[in-house]
């Protein structure tokens, strides 16, 4: 068994390996990227969908009862991510955010 060729080939391994953890990472970046940007898009909609609800309501002053805008945002909420002006789609990483809370429970 030539000693040096394996070792080579080790070494070999381990630098490809380093490559791909290089990769992963930067892979699971843009997931999380995505992620956020998906949730920062459904508050848009979720926002734009509550204020053409309030639009068409309007006349009469008949407060308009929570649609299934807010239904989304609580849903989005509890999928781990941000709903606040704060921190805004972005992922709650570090559990339950006051801001979202309070939020969520006066609109
Ligand atoms: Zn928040």
């Amino acid at each position: 068994m030539d000693k040096q060729a394996v070792f080579a080939q080790v070494a070999n391994l381990e630098e490809r390996i380093g490559e791909l953890y290089g990769e992963l990472g930067s892979l699971k970046k843009k997931i999380m990227e995505l992620l956020e940007e998906n949730s920062k898009l459904q508050i848009e909609n979720e926002n734009l969908r509550n204020r053409l609800e309030r639009q068409t309501h309007k006349q009469g002053d008949v407060s308009v009862p929570l649609g299934e805008g807010f239904d989304a945002l609580a849903r989005l909420y509890h999928e781990g991510f941000h709903v606040c002006n704060v921190h805004y789609g972005s992922m709650r990483t570090e559990g339950d955010c006051l801001f979202c809370l309070s939020f969520l429970h006066k609109s």
